[in-house]
């Protein structure tokens, strides 16, 4: 006989139906054949079990959705639920781990002297960009990066192998809003004029100058600014574009494998940072609208309507290398493959360097001698 009933019992459910409902409501960290911690695996967005090849496919049909700028505002501990923080005694860097999984080595320094702490961890992410490049890849592009730091010693360039890399979510903030302003400013235009003085031909610039004013508005889309001490924003932004169109909904399964950074600028800081960042944008966007070469004043009062934001963690590969009791680290887009980072100079290349620069400027001045100068 055909249930009709709305409403299933656990004893209609087959064993199968029973550990998929079981699943959805519990952490899936672990491999259900031999019980070892799953991780998330960028090239076939499965959780995979390292140790008896069991996988299981990502649901990716969720995208990460804006959220209203009135919720931003809210403090509660939810990520606790999901994970725990971690901090490095050595670098002092937060580290945060999905909830099962024991941090054993720090992603910023490489040392295993990391404790776990209680602490708030804060908001959860509502969204997430998925590693999609594996470590293997990581360290290809770290490495023709390093290749290319032609004043780096070589055993930094050495040192650039994935064991040194280790990907790490950095949270983040992206807000949309549309900006309105009526402005109003003064600009000049320069132009040269030959006169007459005392019976001399001079060339001057002069300056007109003209009043602007005007209405504007720009739709800004996912201004993104970063929320970690972990890593500058001037880095993010060599690294970047970070495809946040594309974010998925916040999961825990994400992490598996992976830290994240606990972030230390909370939300309303971060939009402080985005308005700075609109301001500068629009500013550009109205002057480029003319033929000036100077500005005397540009008023711009801006107004902020249907402000939305997502709170989430972008995919970074983090590389560390110690030169000379320093330490270094590099950064790898783990979706685009590109790098930054500083790198030690070794001694003995800047030496070369110099040595170089003084016969080049030593030949020029030959040269300039022996055509007849000075
Ligand atoms: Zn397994
Ligand atoms: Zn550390």
């Amino acid at each position: 006989m055909k249930n009709t009933s709305t409403e299933i019992k656990e004893e209609d459910l087959s064993p199968q139906e029973i550990a998929e409902a079981t699943e959805s409501t519990t952490d899936v960290s672990k491999c259900p054949t031999c019980g070892a911690n799953l991780v998330y695996s960028p090239t076939d967005k499965t959780l995979m079990c390292e140790y008896c090849g069991y996988s299981k496919k990502i649901d990716f049909t969720n995208l990460g959705e804006e959220k209203s700028f009135s919720e931003l505002l809210k403090t509660d501990n939810s990520w606790a639920e999901d994970a725990r923080v971690f901090v490095c005694n050595n670098c002092g860097a937060r580290q945060v781990l999905s909830k099962n999984e024991i941090s054993v080595k720090c992603s910023f320094c490489g040392t295993t002297n990391v404790v776990e702490k209680n602490d708030i961890l804060g908001l959860k992410p509502n969204a997430l960009l998925p590693f999609l490049l594996d470590s293997a890849a990581a360290g290809n592009h770290a490495r023709t990066w390093a290749k290319k730091r032609w004043l780096a010693p070589r055993s930094f360039k050495k040192s650039v192998n994935p064991e040194n890399i280790h990907g790490n979510y950095i949270p983040a903030f992206t807000f949309d809003s549309l900006i309105k302003t009526h402005y109003e400013g003064r600009l000049g235009k320069d132009h040269t004029v030959t006169v007459r003085v005392n019976g001399k031909t001079v060339t001057r610039t002069e300056t007109k100058w003209f009043h602007v004013s005007g209405y504007f508005e720009h739709f800004f889309n996912d201004v993104l600014i970063q929320a970690s001490d972990s890593i500058s924003q001037k880095s993010i932004n060599k690294i970047s574009p970070f495809d946040t169109d594309h974010s998925q909904q916040y999961k825990n399964e994400f992490l598996h494998g992976f830290t994240a950074s606990q972030y230390s600028k909370d939300g309303e800081t971060c939009w402080k940072e985005a308005k700075g960042v609109m301001q500068n944008a629009t500013r550009n966007m109205i002057l480029s609208k003319y033929d000036y070469d100077r500005v005397d004043y540009l008023n711009f009062p801006m107004s902020y309507e249907a402000i939305t934001y997502k709170y989430l963690l972008l995919p970074i590969y983090v590389g560390h290398f110690n030169f000379r009791q320093k330490l270094y680290n590099f950064f790898v887009n783990g979706q685009n493959g590109k790098v930054t980072g500083k790198t030690p100079l070794s001694p003995l290349r800047v030496g070369l360097l110099v040595l170089l620069g003084l016969v080049a400027a030593a030949g020029i001045v030959a040269l300039i001698i022996i055509n007849g100068g000075f």
